[in-house]
């Protein structure tokens, strides 16, 4: 008898997307190589910071891990979801919106990485390798890759049957199929910033925001102020993640980054600006966190299609979003999730169609959820949508609150996953 040959996956990308098809893919019995261009395992990456996790996401993530409790031990829960209103002048906050049902879980991003990436067997990530170019041979049937390895400078190739870009928002695979498809710059950019606070837990500042925001280590904050917001929640091993967007013209971005390299001065000027903006309490914690840094924020259009012969873009690089809706990392697992059970369902003898189906789950969902983030961003910035006025908390009823809440995501408690997959029994 002929033995079957195992079908592989070259993966461009080893970040959230990335970590999670390599565990979908090798459930769906697929041979993974994953190209990424950092050096090694970015365990405490500087630029790395707070993120969500939706219940799907949690369980998803279980069922990759060996020791499915390592999620709960890296995460603090998010049971709250609140938004607020604070009057820059009187620093006076209100209670615009609270949902007590959020379920959400908090993680550092480098911590999730690190659990996914633990819970993988070895050799299959290529560290320190920059994805060049691929080629489609003509059968359609295997893709051609060439990386350089950073190291040595040399060109590798590498022949697989599928190629999974997972390269995050600035894609270049996507760019070989989409050229003309650009970033939408949001009109905003949000300074970020991780305070630790394991040596100073009781500390004048500590008790003081835990007294301002009393939900932390269980709640997930916004405030908004006059066209600007903020956000607030806890991360294990004390740590406060805090985000505050300002409208701004678009920066100049040097590099392959949207994270903008920031000076003494802006600083400087940040913290003086949250002294007009903010209560006392999270202006200090503001300037005590050391290393703040700026993401300019972009999202792009719906695109049209996620698959082009067996090339297939998944996270970021299939659609780049704001982060109001909390949904990067979330729709990224989902991706990995659904990709993996189409290739089970189908067998690679069927690549085309298990790729076609992927695209036809996903695309639906993860179109309306961006422009459900973008809605919502402008929206907290105060700024103008064709039909609603810009959003003023002061004079805001409490419909017009409505919106702010994270509940309303299109396909917030029932996205759609593979019928018969493994997963299926999730979704509830
Ligand atoms: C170091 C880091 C820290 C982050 N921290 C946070 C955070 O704190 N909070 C948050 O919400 N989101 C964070 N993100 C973004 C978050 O991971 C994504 O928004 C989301 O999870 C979708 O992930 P992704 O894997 O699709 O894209 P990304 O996370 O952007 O990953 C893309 C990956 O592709 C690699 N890559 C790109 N081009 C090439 C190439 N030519 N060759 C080889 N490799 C290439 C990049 O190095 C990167 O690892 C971070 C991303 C990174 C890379």
């Amino acid at each position: 008898m002929t033995q079957k040959k195992i079908p592989k996956a070259i993966i461009v990308g080893g970040s959230i997307a990335g970590v999670s098809c390599a565990h979908t893919l090798i459930l769906a019995g697929w041979d993974v190589v994953v190209l990424e261009k950092s050096y090694a395992a970015p365990t405490g990456s500087p630029t790395g910071a707070g993120l969500g996790l939706d219940p799907l996401a949690q369980r998803l993530i279980r069922s990759w891990l060996k020791q499915p409790q390592l999620l709960h031990n890296a995460t603090l829960p998010l049971t709250i979801d609140q938004n607020q209103a604070t009057d820059g002048e009187t620093k006076v906050s209100w209670k615009l919106t609270r949902d007590e049902q959020f379920n959400f879980r908090a993680a550092h991003w480098a911590d999730l990485h690190g659990l996914l990436y633990n819970a993988l067997p070895p050799n299959i990530f290529q560290w320190g390798h920059h994805f060049l170019s691929f080629c489609i041979e003509s059968d359609r049937k295997s893709v051609k890759v060439k990386a350089k390895v950073i190291q040595t400078n040399e060109t590798k190739e590498i022949v697989g049957d599928l190629l999974i870009a997972a390269d995050g928002c600035l894609s270049s695979i996507r760019r070989t199929f989409l050229p003309d498809v650009k970033l939408r710059y949001s009109g905003y950019c949000a300074w970020r910033g991780v305070l630790d606070f394991s040596r100073s837990e009781n500390s004048e500042t500590i008790k003081g925001i835990r007294k301002a925001y009393p939900e932390l280590g269980n709640g997930l904050y916004f405030d908004l102020g006059s066209r600007t917001h903020s956000v607030i929640y806890e991360l294990p091993n004390k740590r406060l993640n805090w985000i505050w967007y300002i409208n701004q013209p678009e920066p100049q971005l040097k590099g392959n980054s949207v994270t903008m390299k920031v000076s003494d001065d802006m600083i400087e000027k940040m913290h003086q600006e949250a002294e007009n903006v903010w209560v006392p309490e999270l202006v200090t914690i503001i300037k005590q966190t050391k290393e703040p840094f700026l993401n300019v924020i972009y999202d792009s259009d719906p695109l049209d299609q996620l698959v082009w012969d067996n090339v297939v873009l998944i996270g970021d690089a299939a659609h780049p979003t704001t982060p109001h809706g909390l949904r990067s990392t979330n729709m990224s697992l989902l991706d990995a999730a659904v990709l993996g059970t189409c290739l089970e369902k189908w067998g690679p003898e069927n690549l085309h169609s298990a790729l076609q189906e992927y695209q036809s789950i996903r695309l639906p969902v993860v179109s309306q959820q961006v422009l459900h983030s973008r809605r919502v961003g402008r929206i907290k910035q105060g700024l103008g949508l064709h039909d609603r006025r810009p959003f003023d908390p002061k004079t805001a009823s409490s419909e017009d609150c409505q919106e702010l809440q994270q509940k309303k995501m299109p396909f917030f408690a029932d996205v759609p996953l593979v019928v018969d997959s493994r997963y299926a029994q999730m979704t509830a």
